[in-house]
């Protein structure tokens, strides 16, 4: 039997402790035990979200929460602006259409992120502009957005901001209160180290409103059936029942280690990738200014295949990183360092880059990524 270790950026390792959990005999729903685990899950996700408000949990992949917070603060022919600089900005862009929005696209070379002032400038030639959609943590690339400073330009208008915290929350700091991000979306499978199944949207006072207002079609999606139960609290439908019990697992582990200390572990994760990627004569993909502490993007050398490379790495030896995407696909390799991934996990995953790079003919002196980032964590400590 081989061991699967993964560095992918979700689903990410479950560890024991909340498999356990997930283990569980399920119960029903409309009971006290639920209603009190559930109230538990809201005030931990509050305090991952750092809002006093209210968080809808849906049973759906990140895309459904996504997806809830498209339909619920707009109306068709609605202006909106995207920023597109990687495959989940892109989605904002899709969805938006999808739903009959308008939307003004930002185009960002991938591996770059999008500069406040531009939004600025774009909400200033459109004051017609009810919402900005941005990406906490862009997935495809390895780029962190500066969500403080966007938001500093969008709650001086009337638009809200909505940010795509899938991947990044939990992971690096999104202070959704304090920086004004008026709806937040996270889902189960990537910080909160669980399986996929549940989505988060974060909905403040400014969001809330508009969410009356708001004439698109939704059902399933519809978060005024969430809000009108929530301070039982409830779920309109029937919940992830198992993923929410086991979600307070996960909760009980991020709140003991404490958000500021996890956030520095994933930095100095990320940071041995980096300077082991460097070692091993490979170049990042994402700008030094915004490059992502969740994930790392790792260009590879001409003439190695990246499809070949992950694949011998997850079907050899039992290592999964992921491959790039649209027109990355082949080009690039992603380690993520979210979760519950760990100094030893990824010093596995270079060790195993190290092998198939050079079995795929890259020239480099081998163990040199592995003692790069040996040294780095050493100094560390
Ligand atoms: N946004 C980002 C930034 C993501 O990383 C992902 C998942 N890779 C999604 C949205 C979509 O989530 P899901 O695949 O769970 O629908």
């Amino acid at each position: 039997m081989k061991k699967n270790l993964l560095l992918t950026p979700g689903p990410t390792h479950i560890p024991v402790e909340i498999c356990q959990a997930l283990g569980k005999p399920i119960i029903h729903h409309r009971t006290p035990q639920f209603q009190e685990a559930l109230k538990e899950v809201i005030e931990g996700l509050q305090y991952v979200f750092q809002t006093k408000n209210d968080i809808y949990i849906l049973a759906s992949s990140g895309t459904g929460g996504m997806e809830a917070a498209v339909c619920n603060f707009l109306s068709a022919g609605d202006k909106v602006i995207t920023v597109e600089g990687g495959k989940f900005g892109e989605r904002w862009t899709e969805l938006c259409k999808a739903y009959g929005l308008i939307p003004e696209v930002i185009t960002i070379e991938w591996g770059k992120a999008v500069k406040a002032e531009q939004i600025a400038e774009l909400l200033q030639k459109n004051n017609d502009v009810k919402a900005v959609f941005v990406t906490l943590c862009e997935t495809s690339t390895g780029v962190t957005t500066d969500i403080k400073a966007i938001a500093d330009v969008v709650k001086e208008t009337d638009a809200i901001l909505i940010v795509d915290a899938v991947s990044g929350l939990g992971v690096v700091d999104m202070q959704t209160d304090n920086w004004a991000v008026d709806v937040a979306v996270s889902a189960s499978h990537k910080g909160f180290m669980l399986p996929p199944g549940v989505a988060f949207v974060a909905v403040n006072q400014k969001a809330a409103a508009l969410m009356e207002k708001a004439t698109l079609p939704r059902y399933y999606f519809d978060l005024r059936k969430s809000k009108k139960v929530f301070s039982k609290p409830d779920t309109p439908f029937t919940p992830a029942i198992g993923i929410i019990v086991a979600l307070n697992e996960s909760l009980r582990i991020i709140k003991e280690e404490g958000l500021e200390k996890r956030f520095a572990h994933f930095a100095r994760l990320a940071e041995a990738t980096r300077k082991a990627a460097k070692a091993l004569g490979l170049s990042l993909l994402a700008d030094e200014a915004c490059i992502s502490n969740a994930l790392t993007a790792i260009k590879l050398p001409e003439g190695i295949d990246g499809g070949k490379l992950v694949k011998l790495m997850r079907d050899t030896y039992g290592i999964s990183v992921a491959g790039g995407q649209a027109q990355l696909k082949g080009k690039i390799i992603r380690i993520a360092h979210m979760g519950c991934i760990d100094e030893y996990d990824i010093l596995t995953g270079i060790s195993c880059l190290e092998k198939v790079l050079k079995k795929l003919g890259h020239s480099f002196k081998l163990g040199v990524g592995v003692a790069t980032a040996q040294e780095f964590f050493n100094g560390e400590e």
